[in-house]
């Protein structure tokens, strides 16, 4: 029944991410996973939307919390600690829920978030919001964030300076929202966070640990445009993503 249920989770999974048919080579490992520590048996897919009603001291934390990262939000606009600034047209902060339990860290804006001031809105950022669909998750579950808070020219990947400079707006973001896990989308989110040259690939399915938060690595949406082969092992990443929250919760 286990094997059954995975199936029709992996399915609806592609069914949320727009796909119309079954690639053969995923319909052929439908049910098998490849993350090496990943989730045995099934995933209570609604889990993270089962919250308890928050209480007055909850509503007040959660204010402090929004006025915080509202005070985040304008030093970085004010910001010019690195050349990014000159060539930005507008800085890029985070979005998303203040004491969310999830807080997903991705690289830099690109064209469109550059455009709009919000973090993953162009087609990467579509597919993310139909992931986080096929989890029972939307925007307002989630908080999101990336490594630069301004567009790099080109989208070229961040300079060692500019990640330096700007990592502690997003210390301050976490220390801030205090997520129960933090999800690093891609390999440049990840090796900057946790300060290594490993591999994407070796950094999946394990949890890590940054600023006394359990942390995971799955692929950036970007690379799933670029190759579907990603889409699977992205499953099983968010499948396991949900499980540690799960984990976490029930610590407390
Ligand atoms: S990328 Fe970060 S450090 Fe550089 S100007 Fe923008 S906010 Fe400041």
């Amino acid at each position: 029944m286990d094997e059954i249920n995975k199936k029709i989770e992996y399915l609806r999974y592609l069914r949320d991410i727009g796909e119309t048919e079954i690639p053969l080579s995923s319909s052929a490992e439908i049910g098998k996973t490849n993350a090496p520590n990943s989730t045995e048996g099934n995933i209570e897919m609604n889990e993270p939307n089962e919250e308890k009603k928050p209480t007055g001291s909850d509503l007040e934390s959660v204010d402090r919390k929004r006025k915080i990262l509202g005070e985040i939000v304008g030093e970085v606009s004010r910001c010019t600690k690195c050349q990014l600034h000159k060539s930005r047209t507008n800085p890029v902060s985070g979005a998303g829920n203040p004491s969310a339990d999830i807080m997903f860290i991705g690289e830099a804006p690109g064209a469109e978030e550059d455009k709009q001031g919000i973090p993953f809105v162009g087609r990467a950022g579509k597919l993310l919001d139909k992931i986080l669909a096929a989890c029972e998750l939307t925007r307002d579950d989630i908080y999101i964030t990336n490594i630069l808070k301004c567009r790099p020219p080109k989208n070229r990947d961040p300079l060692p300076a500019e990640r330096t400079a700007c990592m502690p707006y997003l210390l301050a973001q976490i220390d801030t929202i205090k997520p129960k896990v933090i999800c690093c989308l891609g390999r440049i989110a990840a090796q900057s966070i946790l300060q290594t040259k490993i591999p994407l690939g070796k950094l999946r399915g394990q949890v890590h640990r940054f600023r006394g938060t359990s942390l995971i690595v799955t692929y950036h949406p970007a690379a799933i445009l670029r190759n579907e082969n990603f889409k699977r092992p992205t499953w099983e990443d968010f499948k396991f993503l949900l499980k540690i929250v799960k984990e976490q919760k029930a610590k407390g």
